[in-house]
């Protein structure tokens, strides 16, 4: 038996003699399969390739992870250090001892908490290792490809994981797609991990919504200004995405003009080409 991962999103499936024969997150349209096909790879051989986990100190009490050369989405990882708590919020793929080491000296983990399927990687494996709970939001269950009894299906709109330790349920690019609202960071100001719920655009003083990024389709108007309603009540002055892209400061103006620009681009009111 194998835990096969897929090659182009990352996510680790349950235990099978075969390769899967499709990848079911790929399969669908806010990912895609390789133009030269389906791969698959397991943990155990990428141990033995030259991959290598990158531990970051971003700012006091967060740390990015990421894996080189990058994997798969390529997408980053945060420890947050939240009063005694460690977080895990999403997750990526590659993992071996030396990260396990790691994170130990860092105080270790507590509990892993996922934005949306894109990121649900090895999560398993880290979950296993640390002896931790998953928070995945239960409107996203049918997307987890290896079940296990460390994850938790929260429910409802907001579920606080420790003091000042927030993940809300905003959805849009997918049902579930939660965002982690960490009121103690950046010097009390707050800070909003948002993986690829709320999106930091190339110009950093922006964000953006898509139902699907690689395929470029755009979330519903009424959608996008529900998130941009729902994050007013939350404490943040800054954001993270899941790409090492921040908004430095005042991060709720700009998610409230990013989400203007974008219902009035939808409507036709912003240009005319
Ligand atoms: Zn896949
Ligand atoms: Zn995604």
């Amino acid at each position: 038996m194998q835990n096969y991962i897929c090659v182009t999103c990352g996510v680790q499936y349950e235990g099978s003699n075969n390769a899967p024969e499709q990848c079911v997150i790929c399969n669908e349209e806010r990912q895609y399969v390789h133009s030269n096909g389906q791969s698959w790879i397991t943990l155990e051989t990428m141990i033995k390739e030259n991959y290598q986990n990158i531990i970051s100190l971003e700012e006091e009490g967060l740390h990015s992870l990421t894996t080189s050369p990058a994997f798969a989405i390529g997408q980053t990882a945060y420890l947050v250090q939240n009063d005694g708590f460690n977080l895990l919020w999403d997750c990526i793929t590659y993992f071996d001892d030396m990260t396990i080491s790691k994170i130990k000296e860092l105080g270790g983990i507590n509990a892993i908490a996922l934005s949306h399927p894109h990121y649900y990687s090895t999560q398993v494996e880290w979950a296993e290792a640390f002896d931790v709970p998953i928070y995945i939001h239960e409107d996203d269950k049918e997307w987890v490809m290896r079940p296990s009894d460390k994850i938790i299906f929260w429910s409802g709109e907001s579920l606080e994981l420790h003091k000042g330790l927030v993940i809300h349920r905003l959805g849009g690019h997918f049902k579930g797609g939660a965002v982690l609202e960490w009121k103690h960071g950046n010097e009390k100001k707050g800070i909003l991990l948002t993986g690829d719920i709320i999106q930091v655009v190339a110009d950093n003083q922006w964000v953006s919504f898509m139902y699907s990024y690689p395929n470029l389709i755009p979330l519903p108007a009424a959608k996008v200004q529900e998130i941009a309603n729902s994050v007013t009540k939350l404490t943040f002055d800054r954001i993270y995405n899941a790409f090492h892209r921040v908004v430095k400061e005042n991060a709720k103006i700009s998610v409230q003009k990013s989400a203007k620009r974008y219902v009035d681009a939808l409507n036709g009111e912003l240009f005319n080409t």
